[in-house]
């Protein structure tokens, strides 16, 4: 199976399309929401807001994992670089996010060691290698990453490798489900739910979505499987139906990852945590496990990580909460692009104002 071709037909796309079109007046007035930024790169890619009738909005949720990273995240990992002259690890999309006053970008620029690395194994390696060197590895992401992390904290202890520590922001999404279930401001009405989540978490990650009425999909992120998906939720909102339907079974089982699941609790143990723009959300966080912590970056170099939250305007919480769409920030495209980024959605390669930006252009 070539998933780039299977799943982008022109033809079946076209009466895809048709079908959500026929479908959609039926639905009444719907705000269906994804909380995965490969979805929000996929829905801006294929252009498909501009496809739907005008009753039905597409939003993005927080499924952005660099966009929900804190402010003092980025803090943190500087003082690490800049104070306690260590080697701070971390993927590609952390590099320009802003913390309260730089990037971690402006950091290596001002001699901070700062390095993009592909996994967090890569950052047990390096350490092992450079013994004479303290490293850091940013720990952000959701379920799809986690069980990475904990497998690279499995082996940094196993190993006795002292010189290696995690600054850990991982966040869940099951908690931020139930925070935008309930709501007020969003009336949800279907939920796209996360293809790579759902391959760790399953079926029963979105049990408290049915229960709410509020109708569900599982989908890949091929143009067929976003379409498909779209179809299976109007279909089911427009028959009154409140169902989870797994439209991703070549990769998602219905009960997920259960090794990975398990791996991701031997390491870390649920915190209250805050997201980015979005606030403190009970539950939704992780922290090392207490034979873990001398692994705790946060710890071995007494880090403020005290939530902050300067205002520079950027309405990236209410994008992510899905109460306005990009464009509606009143920095968009003006004081907030690509090449001067004001928010974390504007810099991500998942974000939702970078994804419109890229895909829609500044002025729409
Ligand atoms: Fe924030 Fe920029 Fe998006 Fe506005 S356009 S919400 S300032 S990232």
């Amino acid at each position: 199976m070539n998933p780039s071709t299977d799943f982008s037909d022109a033809g079946l796309a076209a009466r895809l399309v048709q079908r959500i079109q026929e479908i959609a007046p039926s639905c009444g007035t719907v705000n269906l929401m994804e909380v995965c930024g490969t979805h929000t790169m996929a829905i801006a890619r294929l252009g498909l807001r501009a496809l739907l009738p005008s009753n039905i909005r597409l939003l993005s949720g927080p499924g952005c994992p660099v966009c929900v990273t804190p402010e003092e995240v980025v803090d943190a990992a500087a003082d690490c670089a800049l104070e306690h002259g260590a080697t701070v690890l971390t993927f590609g999309d952390m590099m320009r996010v802003p913390g309260s006053n730089e990037s971690l970008q402006q950091v290596k620029a001002r001699g901070g060691k700062v390095e993009v690395v592909s996994s967090p194994l890569r950052a047990v390696a390096q350490a092992k290698a450079s013994p004479e060197t303290e490293f850091v590895f940013i720990a952000v992401g959701f379920e799809t990453t986690i069980p990475a992390v904990a497998l690279a904290v499995q082996q940094a202890h196993r190993e006795g490798v002292a010189n290696v520590s995690f600054l850990v922001s991982h966040r869940l999404v099951p908690p931020a489900l139930d925070l935008l279930m309930a709501d007020p401001d969003l009336k949800l009405s279907g939920m796209i739910a996360p293809g790579h989540v759902s391959a760790i978490l399953g079926e029963a990650a979105y049990a408290g979505l049915k229960k709410a009425g509020i109708p569900t999909v599982i989908a890949g992120f091929e143009p067929l499987d976003v379409l498909g998906g779209l179809e299976a939720l109007l279909q089911m909102l427009s028959d009154g139906e409140c169902e989870v339907k797994n439209m991703y079974p070549r990769i998602v089982r219905p009960e997920g990852n259960p090794q990975a699941v398990e791996l991701i609790h031997a390491v870390f143990e649920p915190v209250d945590a805050h997201w980015r723009g979005i606030g403190l959300i009970p539950q939704s966080g992780l922290a090392l496990r207490r034979e873990f912590k001398l692994l705790d970056a946060a710890r071995r170099f007494d880090l403020d990580l005290s939530s902050s939250e300067s205002d520079k305007g950027c309405r990236c919480g209410s994008v992510l909460l899905g109460h306005i769409l990009p464009d509606e920030c009143p920095l968009f495209g003006t004081a907030c692009t690509p090449d001067h980024p004001v928010g974390a959605c504007m810099v991500s390669g998942e974000g939702s104002c970078a994804a419109t930006y890229k895909y829609q252009g500044a002025a729409l």
